[in-house]
C-alpha cells in the first residue's frame, strides 16, 4: 500500500474508527484527551526512529507502541512542544490489503510523544501487521510490525513458543541475540527486566553509553532509553513479536529495594524517589505498556497475568517495588518479616496460582529463586539481593508453586544460565522438587564471557548443588516450545557481543515432562 492509498484509507474512516475505538475501549476514559492538535507538525525530521512495537497479548486485543523522535538523544527527542495526530492501522496481510482496525490517537510532549494504542476486538490466535503515520511536513509512514493474539481461555491450544530475554547493557556488547529471536518462530518474548543500565559511560566499553554520568533526570533516562532503542537489532525483535516486560533494578539504580536506593548516604530518599519517579515515567515511555499501566508519581503497576487458552497461565511479577531492604546476613536473609513482593502482590499470586487451570504454571520475574551458593566446601556466600535473601517468602512461593500443575519460573538477572529444581528445602539432597527454574542469561551484559574461568569456579559447587542442572554463561536467550506433554527449552547462545557479527548455536536443550516436577538436561 503507498502514501495515498493510506491517506485515502485513513481519511475516509477517521469519524467511524474514532468513535469505534474509544467505544471498544475498556479503558476509554482514560485515553479520553484534553488537547487537540491544532495543525500538522512541522517534524525537523522522520520521527519514527525508535521503531514500533506491540506488546500485552490477550485473546482479543494488543497494545501498539512508537515514540515520535527525529532527533533521539536531545531533549524531546527533536518534537516541537505540541500535542500531535498519529494514525495507527492493523491488518491481517503484511500488504496492509486487509485492514481491520484503524484509528488515532494524539500524543503529548509530557509522554516523550509516545503512543500507547489499546487495539482491541481482534480475532484470537492470529497474527496481525501494524503501523502508523503522521501527518504533515515531515510526516510519513512507520516501519511495519508484526504482532499476534492469544487463544481464547477456553480453547485447547495445543503448542505455544516463546522466547525469555534480560540484561541487555548497551556498553558490554552488540544485540545479535535479538536478530537471531527476531528470525525465530515465536508467539511472544518475555523480557525479565535490566532493560537499560543507568551505569556512566565507561570509554573502554564496547559501545558508549549517552551522556555524562549516570541519569537521574528525564530527559537523561528518555535519551538512555532512546539510544537502546535506536539499536536495529533491537528494534527488530520488537516489530516481530509482542513483548510482555517487567523490569528490575537497572531501569532506576542497582539494587534499588521499594524506596531504599543502593547507596542511600549518597542518595537522599526524596531524591531517590523523584529519580525513581522519572525513570520509571521513561521506562513506561519506551514499552508496549497500556495506557493504564502509566506510573503515578514513583509507583507503576506492572505486575499482571497473561493466559494462552488452557496450556499456559502467566504471572509476570516485580520484584523491586515492594520488597524489604536486602540483608546484611544470612540472620537477615531469614528474618520472617522479610517480603520480596509485598503483601499485595504475594496474595495476587498465590491466588491466582490457586485458581489456575493451565497445563502450565510459569511465573516470570527478576532474581534466582533456587538457592546459588557461591563458595565451594562448607562455607557459603550469597547474593542477598536474590531470593537467597529473603528465604521466608521463598518459602511461602514454594508452597504456593507445590500446589499448581506443573510449575516453571523464568528468571533473568544472573548473567548466566541457570537450569535448576527448585526444592522444598535446598540442603536437603532428598526433599521434594516443587517445579523448574530456567535462569536465561544475558543478551548482553557482561560482555564475552570466559567459560574456561566461569566452570573453573562453579564446577565444584555444582557438585555439591544437586539441584542445578546446567550452568553456563555465554550470552544468548531461550527458546521455550510447549506442548501439554512436555516443555522444551533450547539454550541459544551468540559467539560473541564484541562485534556486531557473530554466529548463533542452540548449545542445549532441557526438557520439562507434564506431570513431572523439575528439570532436565535433554
Ligand atoms: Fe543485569
Ligand atoms: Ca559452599
Amino acid at each position: 500500500m503507498d502514501r495515498r492509498a493510506f491517506l485515502r484509507a485513513a481519511g475516509g474512516a477517521v469519524a467511524g474508527t474514532a468513535a469505534v475505538s474509544l467505544l471498544d475501549s475498556p479503558i476509554a476514559a482514560a485515553e479520553a484527551r484534553p488537547f487537540r492538535p491544532s495543525r500538522p507538525p512541522v517534524l525537523p525530521g522522520p520521527p519514527f526512529t525508535l521503531g514500533v512495537a506491540s506488546g500485552e497479548p490477550t485473546h482479543n486485543s494488543v497494545v501498539l507502541w512508537t515514540r515520535l523522535a527525529p532527533d533521539p538523544l536531545v531533549p524531546a527527542g527533536g518534537m516541537p512542544p505540541d500535542p500531535v495526530r498519529v494514525d495507527w492501522e492493523v491488518a491481517a496481510d503484511e500488504a496492509f490489503r486487509r485492514v481491520v482496525r484503524r484509528g488515532r490517537d494524539v500524543v503529548l510532549a509530557d509522554e516523550a510523544h509516545s503512543a500507547h494504542v489499546q487495539v482491541n476486538g481482534l480475532f484470537a490466535d492470529s497474527v496481525y501487521w501494524y503501523r502508523f503515520r503522521v501527518h504533515g511536513r515531515g510526516g510519513e509512514i512507520s516501519p511495519v510490525g508484526r504482532t499476534r493474539t492469544a487463544p481464547r481461555h477456553r480453547s485447547r491450544r495445543r503448542h505455544l513458543r516463546f522466547a525469555t530475554a534480560s540484561c541487555q547493557n548497551f556498553g558490554d556488547g552488540y544485540y545479535t541475540a535479538h536478530r537471531a529471536m527476531s528470525q525465530e518462530d515465536l508467539d511472544f518474548v518475555v523480557f525479565l527486566g535490566d532493560y537499560i543500565y543507568e551505569s556512566r559511560p565507561n570509554p573502554l566499553a564496547v559501545r558508549l553509553h549517552e551522556g555524562d554520568g549516570e541519569p537521574v533526570t528525564l530527559d537523561r533516562y528518555r535519551a538512555r532509553h532512546a539510544q537502546y532503542r535506536g539499536d536495529a537489532d533491537l528494534q527488530a525483535c520488537h516489530a516481530a513479536f509482542p513483548w510482555i516486560v517487567t523490569f528490575d533494578d537497572h531501569e532506576v539504580d542497582n539494587n534499588w529495594a521499594d524506596e531504599i536506593p543502593q547507596d542511600p548516604a549518597v542518595q537522599p530518599h526524596d531524591q531517590f524517589m523523584a529519580r525513581r519517579a522519572v525513570a520509571l515515567q521513561a521506562y513506561w515511555e519506551h514499552m508496549p505498556l497500556s495506557r493504564r499501566r502509566k506510573p503515578v508519581g514513583p509507583d507503576i503497576r506492572v505486575y499482571r497475568r497473561f493466559l494462552w487458552g488452557d496450556l499456559l497461565q502467566l504471572d509476570v511479577l516485580d520484584t523491586r517495588q515492594y520488597r524489604t531492604d536486602q540483608p546484611a546476613d544470612l540472620a537477615g536473609a531469614n528474618d520472617p518479616a522479610a517480603t520480596m513482593l509485598g503483601a499485595e502482590q504475594e496474595a495476587w499470586l498465590a491466588d491466582g496460582l490457586s485458581r489456575s487451570r493451565a497445563r502450565w504454571n510459569c511465573v516470570a520475574q527478576q532474581t534466582m529463586v533456587a538457592q546459588n551458593d557461591r563458595q565451594a566446601g562448607p562455607g557459603e556466600t550469597f547474593d542477598f539481593d536474590n531470593w537467597d535473601g529473603y528465604r521466608v517468602p521463598r518459602q511461602r512461593l514454594l508452597a504456593d508453586l507445590g500446589r499448581v500443575q506443573n510449575p516453571v519460573v523464568v528468571t533473568g538477572d544472573r548473567h548466566a544460565t541457570w537450569i535448576c529444581d527448585l526444592r522444598q528445602d535446598f540442603y536437603d539432597p532428598a526433599s521434594a522438587t516443587v517445579g523448574a527454574e530456567l535462569t536465561g542469561t544475558s543478551i548482553a551484559s557482561g560482555g564475552d564471557s570466559d567459560p574456561a574461568t566461569f566452570h573453573a569456579v562453579y564446577d565444584p559447587i555444582m557438585a555439591e548443588s544437586p539441584h542445578w542442572k546446567f550452568i553456563d554463561n555465554q550470552r544468548g536467550y531461550l527458546v521455550c516450545d510447549l506442548d501439554r506433554d512436555r516443555w522444551l527449552t533450547d539454550l541459544r547462545t551468540v559467539s560473541t557481543v564484541r562485534a556486531p557479527e557473530a554466529t548463533v548455536s542452540t548449545l542445549a536443550q532441557f526438557v520439562t515432562q507434564a506431570g513431572v516436577r523439575g528439570v532436565a538436561v535433554a
